[in-house]
């Protein structure tokens, strides 16, 4: 962020205001995580602050401190967009375009206060008066320890802040694995822990949920595992009625992808999970080294994300989808060799 926008926020942010915080639909870990800790910072202000969700996020996340706070905006509309009416001051966390809030995007189109957009996503939009993008961080989370530390109020970090911090770079670093983990995001981890953030506990509370029914979903996905050497590719495909046979929730098929990345010489997987909700297939793509799932998904699937991890969507049917999908591949196959 740069020094000019670091000392304008500050001066907004000495007198209270009316806050609203708000991270993309379907949250994640640092979606929500961001949220919360940044709530927990700027609640030691006199600011009268607001999360609203657009939508509902997995159980798994739902220990995490000052949680009940958070509204939703598909379930609470109305209060919601009274609040949204009278806000002052917008952030939206781990997201960097509108579009990416969906049906609670109108509710906006009013707003006359600023936007202060923090995000690690590619592209960011142009909507926000203070902008902190930065595609190489590992989370939002890290970024709103960097804020914080901006703000020059590190010593405000308590065991909650902590621990919402050290969620979000958790989960969104696949446990400080992927590429996008730096020796400074663990200087973060570092003091997060020091902070009061136990990490153990922590890593149970998201990992160590699982119900008997998303580990048959998690076996059903596997046996629908296809496998285009060729391409150094896999996908997963989950039918509605497979969700619906294992009482599908929310959250539950969070990290299948991943399990087809773990196959010796893969580059590329993706998975498509027809939505039990909406006419569309959900699609996220991971992938590893330089082939770029973002740009991939922003030419042909509608959506975004990362270098090595996007998401997307298809309004085909799921045969024409993956079809689709194993008929672009052949315009990538040098790239996936
Ligand atoms: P996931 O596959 O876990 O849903 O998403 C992977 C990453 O891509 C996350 O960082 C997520 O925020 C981002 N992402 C998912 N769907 C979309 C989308 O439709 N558009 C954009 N721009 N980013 C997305
Ligand atoms: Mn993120």
């Amino acid at each position: 962020m740069e020094e000019k926008q670091i000392k304008a926020l500050k001066t907004v942010l000495e007198t209270p205001k009316k806050i609203v915080i708000i991270p993309h639909k379907n949250p994640d870990g640092d979606a929500i995580g961001s949220c919360l800790g940044l709530f927990h910072y700027l609640n030691q202000y006199k600011h009268d602050i607001a999360i609203i969700a657009p939508n509902e996020y997995p159980e798994f996340l739902k220990w995490m401190p000052g949680e009940e706070r958070i509204l939703k905006f598909e379930y609470q509309t109305d209060s919601c967009n009274a609040i949204l009416e009278k806000a002052e001051l917008v952030f939206t966390l781990d997201f960097n375009a509108l579009s990416r809030i969906d049906e609670m995007e109108p509710a906006l189109k009013n707003f006359q206060g600023d936007y202060v957009m923090i995000d690690h996503h590619q592209a960011p939009a142009d909507y926000a008066r203070f902008m902190y993008s930065d595609t190489s961080m590992s989370s939002t989370c890290e970024m709103i320890y960097n804020f914080i530390d901006f703000m020059g109020d590190t010593d405000k970090i308590n065991k909650d802040i902590a621990t919402c911090l050290y969620t979000g770079i958790m989960t969104d670093t696949g446990s400080f694995r992927f590429p996008s983990t730096t020796s400074s995001t663990h200087r973060v981890i570092a003091n997060l822990i020091d902070k009061g953030a136990e990490n153990a506990n922590i890593h149970n509370a998201i990992l160590d949920t699982n119900s008997i029914d998303k580990l048959h979903l998690l076996g059903c996905a596997l046996k629908n595992l296809v496998a285009l050497p060729e391409y150094n590719t896999v996908y997963i495909t989950l039918s509605r009625e497979e969700l619906q046979q294992f009482n599908y929730k929310k959250g539950d098929t969070e990290g299948f992808v991943n399990y087809g990345l773990s196959l010796k010489g893969i580059k590329f997987a993706a998975i498509f999970i027809e939505s039990v909700q909406e006419d569309l297939i959900k699609i996220s793509l991971r992938s590893k080294g330089d082939f770029s799932v973002n740009e991939f998904s922003r030419a042909h699937f509608n959506g975004g994300g990362h270098t090595n991890a996007a998401g997307g969507r298809s309004t085909l049917s799921m045969e024409e989808t993956t079809q689709r999908f194993e008929a672009l591949l052949k315009d990538y196959k040098s790239q996936l060799q």
